[in-house]
């Protein structure tokens, strides 16, 4: 089986690529190759159109994983997929997929500056949220200042690839306690924000802090005897 061709962990700021239809079902249409990311670690799957060379299009409403690394694309429902073969030109819905960049990359923020074990996230495009495993009180305007600081230092928001065997050694480096990265494919991606947050995400980010802009620290709720959920939003 094929895999899809990651274009959006290469290169997150691509808005659309060349691809062409692997097989269309009603699971969703497969492509050889694809800017949309497939929803997992809590950031949405994302939306757009698919667009042939003789103008037609097909709405993609969701993105999700399928198997052997397969990106599947979901359309509106009762639309008649686009045919194996065709050549097609994915294109983002980028205001909303730039929004969950940028609330993403917010969240790994959020993360160095409380430094407890993450237990679940979740990302939309207005706001966003962690789950620590903590009891500690957590202050609101604090942790805002703190965050804000990380933005406003624009720092550089980088990727690097390790091996299992590599990950296997620094098991410190995984702070998602609940979701553990994927295995068995050989290789990792590290996300890398300057010497602030290093840990292995497959989502997609800004390249420097400062594209985040300015966020604020919504509410603090307690889940439970030792979880804590902490909401942001763009401020
Ligand atoms: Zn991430």
């Amino acid at each position: 089986m094929t895999a899809t061709v990651a274009v959006y962990q290469q290169d997150a700021y691509a808005r659309s690529c060349e691809a062409s239809v692997l097989e269309s079902g009603p699971d969703g249409v497969v492509l050889d190759r694809t800017v949309f990311y497939p929803l997992g670690g809590g950031q949405p799957g994302d939306t757009g159109l698919l667009e042939s060379g003789d103008g037609r299009t097909w709405r993609v409403v969701d993105t999700r994983k399928g198997e052997g690394g397969r990106v599947l694309h979901l359309l509106e429902p009762d639309t008649a997929p686009p045919e194996t073969g065709l050549a097609l030109t994915p294109a983002l819905d980028w205001d909303r997929r730039y929004a969950h960049m940028r609330m993403h990359s917010a969240l790994h923020l959020l993360g160095a500056v409380l430094r407890y074990g993450v237990t679940g996230g979740q990302i939309a495009a207005d706001k966003g949220r962690l789950d620590f495993d903590t009891q500690d009180e957590i202050d609101r305007d604090r942790v805002t200042a703190a965050v804000n600081a990380l933005v406003a230092a624009n720092l550089t928001v980088g990727s690097r690839w390790i091996t299992d065997e590599e990950l296997d050694r620094q098991p410190e480096l995984v702070r998602t306690m609940s979701v553990q990265p994927p295995r068995g494919v050989g290789r990792i991606r590290l996300l890398d924000i300057d010497g602030v947050d290093l840990q292995p995400c497959g989502g997609t980010h800004v390249k420097a802090t400062g594209e985040i802009g300015p966020v604020v620290v919504t509410k603090v709720e307690n889940k439970g005897k030792r979880n804590k959920r902490v909401y942001i939003a763009f401020a």
